[in-house]
């Protein structure tokens, strides 16, 4: 008798525990490095690319489960093109990734705020500024003119982009992709030289930013370099200048 209650003993110790270790890894935070949300992002666009997603959790329990709280791994800062969902770029489900959508994917003040509360509050070890082939807001930067209403003001944002493309441009077909590029790395840079949170967390490791180039007809997120601060010039070993949106671990 004794030694049925022990075994019951010992059977309900080891569930407690097991109950416990599975709570603990829901509630430390994304608790993956920057590098390891990286790959995530990655292979998400992979299955993406290749239509094989993933059946996502966005039914009632996991609802009910992130209403405990959030830690999503990866902060994305995306233009609001309907035709570039970075949940479904990525195959991400609820509560994964955390979305700031803004035309041009620009970065002022209320968007660096968004982020900042991602990374700093949050936990987030990355963030992730995704352009676009055929963005509309770099297009329309790029035809000149005056926009209308608060259009500008996005407009604004991007005529550096458009010009540094256009000095190093001339065959003027090609100007727009590269609009788009510098616009992307123009956020990048924003992201450390505007907000000194960020670029806190990024000298102390916590965090990393990336950048990609979305292609409209094949899918693909085209990762490239991203200096996120002026320090980091001479430090691009880990950068992936171009490199698809694929494992590429084995060429560093
Ligand atoms: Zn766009």
């Amino acid at each position: 008798m004794m030694r049925m209650k022990r075994i019951l003993t010992v059977i309900s110790i080891t569930a407690v525990l097991f109950l416990y270790s599975g709570l603990a890894s829901a509630s430390e935070g994304a608790g993956i490095s920057p590098d390891e949300a990286l790959s995530k992002l990655v292979d998400g666009n992979k299955r993406f690319v290749e239509g094989k997603q993933v059946q996502k959790d966005i039914g009632n329990t996991r609802r009910t489960e992130l209403t405990k709280g959030q830690q999503p791994f990866a902060v994305i800062l995306s233009c609001s093109d309907s035709r570039v969902p970075p949940e479904h770029i990525f195959d991400q489900g609820l509560g994964d990734i955390f979305v700031v959508r803004v035309a041009g994917n620009v970065a002022d003040p209320i968007e660096l705020g968004s982020v900042e509360y991602a990374a700093e509050h949050l936990g987030s070890p990355l963030i992730l500024v995704l352009g676009h082939q055929m963005c509309g807001a770099v297009k329309a930067t790029v035809a000149g003119g005056k926009p209308e209403g608060n259009i500008g003001s996005i407009v604004k944002k991007i005529e550096p982009a458009v010009k540094k493309a256009r000095a190093q441009n001339k065959d003027k077909d090609k100007v727009l992709d590269a609009a788009i590029l510098e616009n992307t790395k123009n956020t990048v840079a924003a992201l450390t030289q505007k907000s000194a949170i960020i670029k806190h967390l990024v000298e102390e490791k916590k965090v990393k930013i990336a950048a990609g180039v979305y292609n409209m007809s094949t899918g693909k997120v085209e990762l490239v370099e991203a200096s996120s601060s002026d320090k980091a010039e001479g430090s691009h070993e880990s950068s992936h200048e171009h490199a698809h949106a694929e494992h590429s671990h084995a060429g560093h």
